[in-house]
């Protein structure tokens, strides 16, 4: 049997990417009328959609807080999303990912502003290619700041890991599915906190530093990508009732 090769002799991966290199991103903010905030993030071959309604009543009420806002978030992938059909509803992997992407956004939401309310962010994968929970972390992030929902700041999401013995940023399916690590990260660039971390694999701590050092990195740039977006929705002029999608389409 042949081994897969994920990187070439030239040093490119698969897609032709240098190893420190991101998949290409697209982020819109405000794409959708009916939440009170939203983002549509196109990265690689990933199409996630983010949308954020309240603060607002908590459901169901014995969740409820009276010192801050709860916040739930609900990660979901399309049946259509993959290959192989998925099969609809909750599972395991995606209680996980809704549980860390909560936390992650709570620890920027200004909770204590909003006691006995709830923060409810929907996070719905269409496309999936690897790399959905930083998507999703990136988009959900966008979207609680188009709600107009307090924050200290933007959390930024990206990956990196090993394959080929390299460590690499932002894993592509085949690097996830046969590579040796992948290290999602949650970050907030401003201060250097960092609020997601999982790690999928093995890496020794000198790999680890680097793969960290390269996904922190990669997060400074998806960050200024995200505030772009939120300037770009809330430029002087922009039509309300227009998404940024028309805007271009007309
Ligand atoms: N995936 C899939 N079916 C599933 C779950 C995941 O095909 O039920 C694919 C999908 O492309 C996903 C990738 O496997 O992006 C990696 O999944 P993982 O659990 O590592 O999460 P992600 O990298 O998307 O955050």
């Amino acid at each position: 049997m042949v081994e897969e090769r994920l990187i070439g002799d030239d040093g490119l991966r698969e897609d032709g990417r240098k190893p420190d290199q991101l998949r290409p991103i697209k982020i819109e903010a405000g794409v959708l009328h009916n939440a009170d905030g939203s983002a549509y993030v196109e990265w690689g071959k990933n199409k996630v959609l983010a949308a954020v309604y309240g603060p607002r009543e908590v459901h169901p009420k014995f969740l409820q807080d009276s010192t801050k806002a709860i916040v739930q978030v609900t990660y979901n992938m399309a049946a259509f999303s993959v290959d192989d059909r998925i099969r609809p509803g909750p599972n395991r992997r995606a209680t996980e990912i809704s549980k860390i992407i909560g936390e992650a956004l709570e620890y920027v939401i200004l909770t204590h502003h909003f006691p006995r309310s709830s923060v409810d962010v929907y996070i719905e994968v269409l496309e999936a290619s690897a790399g959905t929970r930083c998507a999703g972390l990136t988009a959900a992030s966008v979207a609680v700041a188009d709600a107009g929902i307090p924050m200290t700041d933007l959390v930024v999401s990206c990956a990196a890991g090993k394959a080929d013995g390299q460590i690499i940023l932002d894993l592509g399916k085949s690097e996830d599915n046969l590579g040796e690590a992948d290290v999602p990260l949650g970050y907030i660039p401003r201060t250097g906190e960092i609020v997601l971390l999982q790690m999928d694999g093995h890496l020794t701590k000198a790999e680890f530093e680097k793969a960290m050092n390269m996904a922190m990195n990669a997060c400074k740039d998806i960050y200024e990508m995200q505030k772009d977006a939120l300037r770009r929705r809330y430029a002087v002029g922009a039509d309300e009732d227009k998404t940024p999608t028309q805007e271009v389409i007309e």
